[in-house]
């Protein structure tokens, strides 16, 4: 369903951290969005959740826009070539590329499980080293960048209004924030101490990796690569750029700094940045045990839908507290429109009525919109969904096969926006036949329900008692409609 509004009203608003206002949105281009994801660097926790939380928030206004008819393109930058991932391999003895292809691959595979679609383009920093090359030659040229000890710095002195990005009082804080990013770098190189690296030379740890390049032996740094894939890929301005707070102050700033200084034009017109993810109240960590990766989720029976849930609950302003009751109870609300969603594929009863099914779907819509367009307000926009099922439920004795119908592809399509609700139905589905086929109930569940036509409800029962000892649960109603569940959930 495309559902494209564009009454003022209803406009989609986002909070721009350029501007710190919430403002309209405004493409570049009408019709199509651009969206930038700084990616993940594929080293061995390339998939802690707080990572997710990151990806899962650029899928969702991703989705989102989708479903208000844009056209999108969408980038998840991969680091392949960093400190840890140069440790890493050497550590393991595997090149460097075998290393971080296996866990770009897991990655991959990981953000699937997740129902991420797939961004449009997932570049690699080291296929990119030669673009990256000519852009620092570039900024020397137009005297943006120096040389020193074999690295190439970016002068921050030469850009008028560094730093556009930060909030002042928070600067010095987020300047501490960044100090792991930039240890390497000695100090002493570079003119001013906020002056960040392009082009780090080379040094006989980093062994065999290395690019011998016109700007010297060496790797690219981390700004540098956002600034020249986003550009690549996206063209000189980007609509929209992801990516969390922490990264606000340098690397983002940064990012602006280097891509402005080349292009002379705006480089993103809305900046959306997410707040951290904490575990139970506290900071994630190694020694606590809570820097939890998917696959820790997963191997306590979580379908991924629920994590996906989680992690998109909470406004992305927020800082997200996830914890195994947040797991929980987001468990049960996804139980619930599973629930739904089998009730109404069992409704039989076509006989005609008053309820005005596209009315309740076309308020539910509004109000989904209203939500996310109001800064992507996810909560208030799954209230709308909540609201519309107990309204739907309320017909429960009248309701039939063609309203049902309805109902449930509307539900559908505003899946296509959640990305949850579809894939933990299909499972679902996919667990209750196995359960029928490996009891051998599929003849017994169609007899009970001719007992029931027939109105034999002793055989009914008898029936339904060898259904119930298998672990399924059947609830009737009064028109003939019948639907199974597993019990347990
Ligand atoms: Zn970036």
């Amino acid at each position: 369903m495309k559902t494209v509004s564009n009454s003022p009203k209803e406009s989609l608003k986002l909070y721009n951290t350029l501007s710190k206002e919430i403002e309209g949105f405004e493409p570049v281009t009408p019709g199509k969005v651009t969206i930038y994801n700084c990616g993940p660097t594929v080293h061995k926790v390339h998939t802690q959740i707080g990572n997710l939380r990151s990806y899962t928030f650029s899928d969702l206004v991703k989705r989102y826009f989708t479903y208000l008819g844009y056209e999108t393109e969408h980038v998840i930058k991969i680091t392949d070539v960093d400190d840890h991932t140069i440790a890493e391999s050497a550590a393991e003895g595997i090149p460097l590329k075998e290393y971080t292809q296996k866990n770009f691959d897991d990655f991959v595979k990981q953000i699937g499980i997740l129902n991420l679609i797939r961004p449009t383009y997932l570049p690699k920093v080291t296929d990119h080293v030669d673009d990256i090359v000519k852009d620092i030659k570039k900024l020397k040229e137009l005297g943006y960048a120096y040389e020193s000890n074999g690295s190439t710095y970016f002068s921050i002195n030469k850009v008028e209004n560094y730093g556009q990005l930060i909030n002042l009082e928070r600067q010095e804080a987020l300047k501490k924030n960044a100090q792991g990013r930039m240890e390497d770098f000695s100090m002493e190189e570079k003119e001013n101490t906020n002056d960040f690296c392009l082009w780090k030379a080379w040094t006989p740890e980093e062994g065999k990796v290395f690019w011998d390049t016109e700007l010297g032996k060496g790797r690219p740094g981390w700004h540098v690569e956002c600034s020249v894939i986003s550009r690549k890929y996206l063209g000189e301005t980007v609509d929209i750029h992801i990516g969390g707070i922490s990264h606000i102050f340098p690397h983002h700033t940064n990012e602006i700094a280097i891509s402005e200084a080349i292009t002379h034009r705006r480089f993103v017109n809305y900046w959306l940045h997410h707040d951290y993810l904490i575990v139970e109240g506290k900071k994630m960590s190694k020694e606590d045990g809570t820097f939890y990766t998917l696959n820790d989720v997963l191997s306590r029976g979580y379908h991924p839908s629920v994590l996906r849930y989680v992690l998109l609950k909470t406004h992305y302003r927020q800082p997200l507290n996830f914890t195994w009751r947040a797991m929980e109870e987001v468990k049960t609300a996804l139980a619930k429109i599973i629930r739904f969603l089998l009730w109404l594929d069992g409704v039989k009863n076509e006989k005609e009525n008053k309820y005005s099914v596209s009315t309740d779907i076309k308020t539910c819509n509004e109000d989904f919109m209203k939500g996310m367009n109001n800064d992507l307000n996810f909560s208030e926009a799954m209230g709308s969904i909540f609201d519309f099922i107990s309204n739907v439920n309320k017909q429960g004795e009248i309701i039939n096969q063609k309203q049902a119908k309805e109902v449930y592809d509307f539900i559908m399509s505003i899946d296509s926006v959640l990305g949850f609700v579809d894939p933990a139905y299909k499972d679902y589905i996919q667990r209750l036949d196995k359960l029928i086929g490996a009891n051998e109930l599929k003849s017994v569940i169609s007899k009970r329900l001719k007992a029931r036509e027939d109105k034999e409800f002793n055989l009914a029962d008898e029936l339904g008692k060898q259904i119930t000892a298998a672990g399924i649960r059947y609830t009737d109603s009064k028109d003939g409609s019948s639907y199974l569940e597993i019990a347990e959930s």
